[in-house]
């Protein structure tokens, strides 16, 4: 699948328009207000939009709300206080990305030839994905073998080697038609999909690291 993804630079606190500029493009930009104060600013995320980058990116940071600047030279853009805990992984980011010139890259990924995702991941069943189980004729995929509960929800059961109990050798989902939400709506190139490649299989942004 062909993607574009935002690319992620640094600014620093004289240099905010540039920032913004970075952002009408497309990109994410990192402010650093002061070392210890650094900000996410990103294009705001269509609500109704599921597989949006921006709100990928804000919960790869482990965060479940972001807010949009009101006023001042971000004005109508989202934007996240970043985590103390996370500043590495921003660094981290935007050193992966300093090779690329423009705001947006293009990248191409193969789902059947990674399944990254589907490893050593934690996916907790909603309502809609049991009602859709029994829909579909196997309201035991919401019972062990195959889920279990835990910390008071129910997730999926892996496998001793971390894979999803329902990923086949070929990287196929065994339930790809009845697959709960959080999987069908994970996207392709987002923050979440490229450090789950990373620390799966050691490709960094589809190259081997
Ligand atoms: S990690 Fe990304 S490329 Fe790999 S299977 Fe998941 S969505 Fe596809
Ligand atoms: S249910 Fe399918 S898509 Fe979801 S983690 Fe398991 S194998 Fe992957």
């Amino acid at each position: 699948m062909i993607v574009v993804r935002p690319v992620v630079r640094s600014f620093r606190s004289p240099h905010l328009a540039r920032a913004a500029a970075w952002v009408r493009r497309g990109g994410h930009a990192v402010v650093w207000l002061s070392p210890r104060k650094a900000r996410l600013i990103f294009p705001r995320p269509k609500e109704d939009d599921d597989h949006d980058l921006g709100w990928w990116s804000v919960l790869d940071l482990g965060r479940l709300e972001y807010g949009v600047e009101t006023r001042g030279t971000f004005r109508g853009m989202g934007v996240l206080r970043i985590p103390h805990d996370c500043y590495a992984i921003v660094r981290d980011r935007v050193t992966r990305d300093s090779i690329y010139a423009a705001p947006r890259r293009t990248l191409e990924l193969d789902c059947l030839a990674c399944g990254a995702c589907c490893r050593d991941n934690r996916v907790e069943l909603e309502d809609v994905d049991v009602e859709r189980f029994a829909r579909g004729g196997h309201p035991e995929l919401a019972r062990p073998p195959y889920a279990r509960r835990d910390d008071g929800a129910v997730v999926l059961v892996l496998r001793r080697d971390k894979r999803c109990k329902h990923l086949g050798d070929d990287n196929k989902c065994g339930i790809y038609a009845l697959r709960p939400d959080s999987c069908s709506k994970f996207p392709v190139g987002s923050e979440c999909c490229l450090s789950s490649r990373e620390e799966e299989l050691g490709l960094v942004d589809g190259a081997t690291a």
